[in-house]
């Protein structure tokens, strides 16, 4: 389970409209108590997809672009992670956009998911914000969904 209030949502709605047709991305901020996640803060971050690192994990040698795919900038996840530990948080998710697309995980996102962390995706259908999950990774990495409180 991962709570947060209608703040949190709003922010995250905002920014996958805003950045429609592409994805969106960013961190969730917050803390793990008895097994839930709760989220303090959300930071947007720059979808910083190159198609060149898609060369690493492509089997198809297809190109995506910034609709398909999302990255967050190596040294943006280190800075903000260092800025969570000064105000005695932990980075406890992420979260992304689909555009024209469902909110489940794609392939690729689950390859690039960690243990723990939670995975919010938004799909945005034509510029709308449409439907909102959360997925977390069990033991044999598959994403479960997850539920999304809302604390307001
Ligand atoms: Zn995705």
């Amino acid at each position: 389970m991962i709570n947060l209030q209608e703040e949190h949502l709003q922010i995250i709605y905002t920014q996958a409209e805003k950045t429609y047709p592409e994805e969106c991305c960013g961190i969730l901020l917050g803390y793990f108590s008895s097994g839930k996640k709760t989220v303090v803060e959300i930071i947007p971050t720059e979808n910083a997809w190159k198609s060149d690192i898609a060369a690493d994990f492509s089997h198809d040698n297809l190109e995506y672009s910034k609709r398909k795919r999302y990255a967050i900038a190596p040294q943006i996840l280190l800075q903000v992670q260092k800025d969570a530990r000064e105000k005695n948080l932990d980075i406890i998710g992420f979260f992304h956009s689909h555009p024209d697309y469902l909110a489940i995980p794609s392939e690729f996102d689950s390859l690039c998911a960690w243990q723990e962390y939670s995975y919010i995706i938004v799909a945005v259908q034509n510029g709308k914000y449409n439907n909102i999950n959360s997925w977390c990774l069990d033991e044999t990495h598959q994403f479960q969904p997850e539920i999304i409180k809302n604390l307001t």
